[in-house]
């Protein structure tokens, strides 16, 4: 099922890989350098580019490598426990029963396919009960506790400006296409896709009983609405204004302001009890009230029967599955259908992630990992508190605050020390459907139960399974959860120069988020609050220009660029990283070394080497377009050529000269933290 992510712009997606097959060995040897290619020219293929002319990228996939592409061997390993514990006798109501029948119900195809569309029946024919928009805007508000989002996307979660106080928030939603621009672009790439999407819609309802003329033309209107929508929206690069997306209001302000939703109706049937809400994006609901108005009622319906069956294509027969597939293909140029065990593993990651988080951290995670990571983080912390004291750009009295902040930032490695309680949510064999809905309304209720409480600071955003790590500014935390500490990120049994330039950058990435354009405007407790001096402020600005500048001038396909205000956070927290996870190496004894330690690479090209591996990847070209248009990161090669073209040791470590491509002056190097 397809939910909408609002929470937490600054997600760091990352991604895992295989065993490290000699875990043995302390200092394992550096394979595959292309020796042709000048380090100084470009790091990135230097390293990869015998695996990148040789990786296969499989049909299943829209790419291979680290990063996001090492959820392929994560999911078999995910798949390997829920084959055996659905095979097993659970007890009724255990989570080994919840997602051992979760899996089983959604891998018994026969059954899923004889059922065709009749699970959603039900839910099509409340739409067509639907008269006027007091009607219209209940069928929504009763869909969203189900995780059937349309035209209202609410959640709940912390105060920007009180962050112990979880708060009711509401976002810009409405549209099938991944972001706004979509709409408008008139590229032969972003016209295909939106053929492709309306072609989609007009299988389904195809699919669920309209010939084929109906079919196209309220396709058509779906698309027309979406469109009249996507032009309310704001762009990726317009959502990171953290005060702009900040716009507290009084229930009584809302209802006056945007009568035509009724929102006293709908908060009531959401059953939400609060007396204001955060709307993150204003103008998107008063287009919303202006086109419930101005759109006549049988086009809505229209519309909401294709978001309802879109939500739920993948749940049913083979036909809707194919036909959501296909419109993936076209997104994002994977050539062929996962195995029913991977989506199913996927799907049991999404809908009891943590029940299957517990499964998987039993026989995956070892204590002694944990306990390294949390030492690197540690390391990582002080190479980042000396970094501040030496910034000849910052006054003595923002460094103070900054290390206040530093310090008091929260580590979570592994898991959670308690994990979520699943007993609302009922899971039976051989009921996929009702399942899937059981999980949606029992994370829905779970949300709901977060309203206007204190914010629990132990919970987690992301499953120990998922190979990602984040910050989370409104708690001032890092989080690294069981998957990423792994190779090529972690290896337990690995020399400090690959693991202060594996899992040592991306720590250093998260700490740098806290520090980022958005991060820095959370105070230490969480709260958006200026702490620094006019001064400081205005020249952390000045300087984070600069990365949007340069980012700005890196091509990726044909004449598409980086983008370089949309990435600028992340960006910034590469650059960071690179930094201070060199610094805390260079307080271990490996990395105050210079002899090769494998008779070939010095420790630190050794530490640079690791970089570039950990964010080797090789994609099809339509999902580095995706990419370049909504994935907050630059594409992998820049996440390596980028902050290295700024860190001085690297230039040392390799030689890096005038008139190598990688090559800046000295003074034009960008140094924040
Ligand atoms: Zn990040």
């Amino acid at each position: 099922m397809k939910r909408s992510l609002f929470l937490f712009a600054s997600l760091l997606s990352l991604a895992a890989c295989q065993n490290n097959p000699n875990p043995s060995k302390n200092i394992m040897a550096i394979q595959g350098i292309d020796s042709s290619i000048k380090p100084g020219n470009n790091f990135f293929m230097y390293v990869n580019h015998i695996w990148y002319d040789t990786a296969q990228i499989p049909p299943t996939q829209a790419g291979v490598g680290s990063y996001m592409f090492m959820n392929y061997p994560q999911r078999l390993r995910l798949q390997g426990i829920l084959d055996s514990v659905s095979r097993a006798s659970n007890a009724p109501g255990s989570i080994e029963q919840k997602v051992g029948d979760f899996y089983a119900s959604g891998m018994d195809t026969a059954t899923i396919n004889k059922l065709g569309y009749d699970p959603i029946k039900p839910l099509l024919a409340r739409i067509n009960n639907i008269r006027d928009i007091v009607s219209l805007m209940k069928f929504v508000a009763g869909e969203a506790k189900e995780g059937n989002n349309s035209v209202l996307a609410f959640g709940v979660g912390p105060d920007n400006k009180n962050s112990d106080l979880n708060i009711a928030q509401i976002y810009q939603t409405g549209i099938g296409l991944p972001e706004r621009d979509y709409y408008f672009k008139t590229d032969p790439s972003s016209t295909g896709i939106q053929q492709a999407y309306r072609t989609y819609i007009a299988n389904l309802f195809q699919l669920t009983g309209s010939d084929t003329a109906t079919a196209t033309k309220d396709a058509d209107i779906v698309y027309n609405i979406e469109k009249q929508i996507a032009s309310s929206h704001k762009t990726n690069i317009e959502l990171r204004d953290i005060n702009a997306n900040y716009n507290k209001m009084s229930m009584a302000e809302l209802a006056k302001r945007q009568p035509n939703i009724g929102w006293p109706n709908v908060l009531n049937d959401l059953g939400a009890k609060t007396d204001s809400i955060d709307v993150a994006q204003p103008a998107y609901y008063d287009k919303l009230n202006a086109d419930l108005k101005s759109i006549p009622i049988n086009d809505w319906k229209i519309y909401l029967q294709a978001h309802s069956i879109n939500t739920y294509a993948d749940v049913l027969s083979k036909p809707f599955v194919d036909a959501a597939f296909e419109f993936n293909k076209v997104l994002s140029g994977q050539a062929v259908q996962k195995s029913r065990g991977e989506i199913m593993a996927n799907n049991v990651d999404r809908s009891l992630g943590q029940a299957l988080g517990q499964l998987y951290v039993k026989k995956y995670f070892s204590e002694a990992a944990k306990k390294r990571a949390l030492e690197l983080v540690n390391n990582l912390e002080q190479a980042l508190a000396a970094r501040i004291d030496k910034l000849d750009w910052m006054s003595d009295s923002t460094k103070q605050k900054a290390k206040e902040k530093l310090f008091a930032m929260t580590k979570k490695i592994g898991y959670p020390d308690k994990w979520r309680d699943y007993s609302n949510v009922t899971i039976v064999k051989g009921n996929y459907f009702d399942n899937v809905v059981s999980a949606a309304a029992g994370d829905y209720q779970y949300q709901l139960a977060k309203l206007n409480k204190r914010v629990d600071r132990t919970e987690w955003f992301t499953t120990p399974s998922t190979v990602t790590a984040y910050n989370n500014p409104s708690a001032n935390e890092i989080v690294f959860p069981a998957a990423i500490l792994q190779p090529p990120y972690f290896d337990n049994n690995a020399d400090d120069a690959l693991n202060y330039g594996g899992i040592g950058m991306v720590i250093g990435h998260e700490m740098t988020h806290t520090f980022d354009d958005q991060g820095a405007q959370f105070d230490k407790f969480g709260n958006v609050k200026n702490w620094w001096t006019a001064e400081d402020y205005k020249k952390f600005k000045a300087k984070t220009q600069q990365v949007v500048d340069l980012y700005n001038t890196f091509t990726v396909l044909d004449t598409v660029h980086v983008k370089g205000a949309m990435t600028l956070g992340e960006n910034t927290a590469d650059i960071g990283g690179v930094s201070i996870a060199y610094d805390a190496f260079k307080m271990t004894k490996e990395g105050r070394d210079t002899t090769k330690v494998d008779g070939v690479y010095t420790p630190d090209q050794r530490f640079f080497i690791s970089i570039a591996k950990i964010w080797r990847v090789k994609m099809k070209d339509q999902f580095l377009r995706l990419w370049i248009n909504n994935n907050p990161h630059s594409p992998p090669m820049w996440r390596v050529n980028g902050p290295l073209m700024n860190t001085t040791p690297f230039y040392k470590a390799f030689n890096v000269q005038p008139g190598d491509s990688m090559y800046l002056p000295q003074k034009d190097r960008i140094h924040i933290w």
